[in-house]
């Protein structure tokens, strides 16, 4: 079977196509500017590429060019639409309302759209009209959501509750979510097929480090605690994100800059974090080489990203009672040796030993090990693959 899988941003829809006999991914893009003047979809397959300059007035124009694209004579991978078994959406907020990757219905689409997007203003609206104009292009085709916060269903209430009123927690379901979940599912399960242990045997930290970094704690192959919360803001510094303030801080940020509270949050979301620090950039080539020529606020964001990490790795190691492998993931994760030795320095005491000339090896997209021979816990680096657990999940509900 060939499963579609679809992650649709606001202006944006990226695809691939997956042939779920081989995991082999057939064809992919992504549309740009959809609404916008001058759209355009980037589309590889079947070895060539092709740029389609084409007007998108909305995501239905956009999975119709997405389609076309899976046609076509040149770059074509399929004969026909019949060939797709299914799609399968990526929908980053699920709230309370959905614990697993959920098929498409009149009512689930009412869910999603009713008591979903205050969670995720941001994505779940994209990721709902994503998936409208997908059920009118192929309105045979299954539809699945497959959502990044499913992998943390299974944290404890201890791990996932605030320290606020628990009436108020059941009225307006005000509790941690976490997100990244597709990614931390993959790269766990794949540190232990690597490992050669059973996922029941390991207690792992998996770190997904991108523009958005969330850090999770995986006992028994089940996620017990997870860095971000209610929203994707909270947990370490991000490339423009926060993290974790005081929630006192934000109205007192609103008084002195004359913001109002939603106005702060946007601030939290899209000015601070290493960006907000270094005053330079959120893109952490650029903090690197800002820190190479002396740059001490680059430094200071480099060391603040790693110190964090760090914490949480610590701190999960002690929620677990033990640390068998950390887990490096995404841009930063994959791409940054000196973050991942600024996050193992000072975890000698946990058994954690960086293999230095492993560590600053180029990265060539395999699973890396990058821990000494004698260091007691596992550190790996493992490129993370969130379209495929996406795949994985729709074919699995069929
Ligand atoms: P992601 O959100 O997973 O795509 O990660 C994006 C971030 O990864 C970028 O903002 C960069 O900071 C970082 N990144 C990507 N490639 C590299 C690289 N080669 N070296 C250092 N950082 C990188």
């Amino acid at each position: 079977m060939k499963i579609l899988v679809v992650n649709a941003g606001s202006s944006s829809l990226k695809y691939q196509l997956i042939d779920m006999e081989t995991e082999k991914v057939l064809a992919k893009g992504g549309c740009e500017r959809i609404g916008i003047p001058g759209s355009l979809l980037k589309a590889k397959g079947n070895g060539g590429e092709k740029i389609y300059n084409q007007d998108m007035p909305d995501h239905k124009v956009a999975i119709e060019l997405v389609l076309a694209a899976l046609l076509d004579k040149e770059i074509g991978v399929i004969k026909s639409m019949d060939e797709i078994g299914a799609v399968g959406h990526r929908v980053v907020a699920s709230g309370e309302y959905f614990k697993k990757t959920t098929l498409v219905t009149p009512e689930v689409l009412k869910t999603l759209e009713e008591k979903t997007f205050e969670l995720a203003p941001l994505h779940n609206p994209a990721a709902a009209t994503g998936l409208r104009a997908c059920m009118e292009v192929m309105p045979k085709t299954p539809m699945a959501l497959v959502f990044d916060t499913s992998f943390h269903a299974t944290m404890p209430e201890k791990a996932y509750l605030y320290g606020i009123d628990y009436d108020d927690y059941k009225k307006y379901g005000v509790r941690k979510y976490g997100f990244h979940g597709t990614s931390h599912k993959f790269v766990s399960s794949e540190a232990a097929k690597y490992l050669g242990k059973k996922p029941e045997e390991l207690k792992i930290v998996t770190c997904h480090l991108g523009n958005g970094s969330s850090i999770t704690a995986v006992d028994g192959g089940k996620c017990v605690d997870t860095s971000m919360g209610f929203t994707p803001l909270a947990g370490i510094l991000m490339g423009t994100r926060s993290g974790d303030i005081d929630a006192s801080a934000v109205e007192f940020l609103a008084r002195k800059k004359g913001m109002s509270h939603s106005e702060v949050v946007t601030y939290l979301n899209k000015k601070c974090g290493v960006a907000g620090i270094s005053g330079v950039s959120s893109d952490f080539r650029d903090l690197i080489a800002g820190a190479e020529k002396g740059n001490e606020r680059c430094a200071l964001a480099l060391d603040m990203f790693a110190y964090q990490t760090k914490k949480y790795v610590g701190s999960y190691a002690a929620a677990m009672g033990g640390l068998d492998c950390i887990v490096f993931t995404a841009g930063i994760g994959e791409n940054t040796p000196t973050v991942r030795a600024g996050v193992c320095d000072g975890l000698q005491f946990l058994g954690v030993e960086l293999d230095e000339k492993a560590n600053n090896a180029p990265n060539d997209g395999s699973i890396r090990e990058i821990s000494s021979k004698r260091s007691k816990v596992k550190v790996l680096i493992i490129p993370t693959n969130e379209e495929l657990v996406i795949a994985r999940e729709t074919a699995e509900l069929l």
